[in-house]
């Protein structure tokens, strides 16, 4: 993989598809500028990587469309110092995001092939403040608990309760909550003094988050 390709590319998708639509942060804005999404794609789409919209990566699964990417990030806002979980690795792409912004990222993946792949991947490039574990996110990672920000990047039908418990005060969840079909991006404050604000963002289509608090198998 040659990481330095695609600059051009990467360049206008950023101007295009991100700053033109309202994503001002210069931190997110330059992230996404140098990591290379086409190092999180099957070889033979690479060409198509910097492109409008999601694509299909492997065992049903999909890398979200950058705009999608960049909005989750936004609103999800990470810090500096801070620990995030990421519930779905998939390409990885959203979790080089995170770590670029963060300070380290535990993630989770049912699949073990595609968290295998996103680990080597991550190798390869260098971020060595994620780390990937194989399992069911629906139930979290305590060993790692608590988290200053969780995202998830697959759609469930509510927000899974342990994932609340492993939330530290103050913190941020993101969950897209709604159908199979279609979801809403739900984000949850845990304000400091401990009060627990909900509010819903964009609309959104995820593949379904599959496991205990999630749904159940046969839907994949
Ligand atoms: N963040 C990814 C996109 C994720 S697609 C990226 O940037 O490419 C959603 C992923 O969630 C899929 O890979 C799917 O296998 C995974 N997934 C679904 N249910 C899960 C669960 N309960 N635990 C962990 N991963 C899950």
């Amino acid at each position: 993989m040659n990481p330095e390709a695609y600059s051009e590319e990467r360049h206008a998708m950023v101007e295009s598809q991100i700053r033109a639509r309202g994503i001002t942060n210069p931190r997110l804005l330059e992230v996404m500028s140098s990591v290379p999404r086409h190092c999180f794609i099957p070889k033979e789409l690479e060409s198509n990587a910097y492109e409008d919209r999601p694509l299909n990566i492997g065992s049903h699964q999909t890398i979200s469309q950058p705009y999608m990417v960049a909005v989750m990030t936004d609103v999800l806002d990470p810090q500096p110092g801070d620990r995030v979980l990421e519930i779905g690795t998939g390409s990885g792409y959203q979790e080089a995001i995170l770590a670029a912004l963060a300070d380290e990222v535990v993630t989770v993946e049912r699949h073990e092939e595609l968290a295998e792949q996103a680990a080597s991947r991550f190798d390869e490039l260098g971020f060595s403040n994620i780390r990937v574990v194989v399992g069911d996110g629906t139930t979290g990672v305590p060993e790692y608990a608590p988290y200053d920000r969780i995202l998830v990047t697959a759609a469930s039908p509510h927000i899974p309760a342990p994932l609340m418990e492993q939330l530290k005060t103050p913190g941020r969840l993101l969950c897209p909550v709604g159908s199979r079909e279609a979801q809403r991006l739900v984000v949850l404050d845990r304000t400091p003094d401990g009060r627990i604000e909900e509010r819903e963002s964009v609309g959104c289509v995820f593949v379904p988050l599959v496991g205990r608090e999630g749904w159940s198998e046969d839907i994949e």
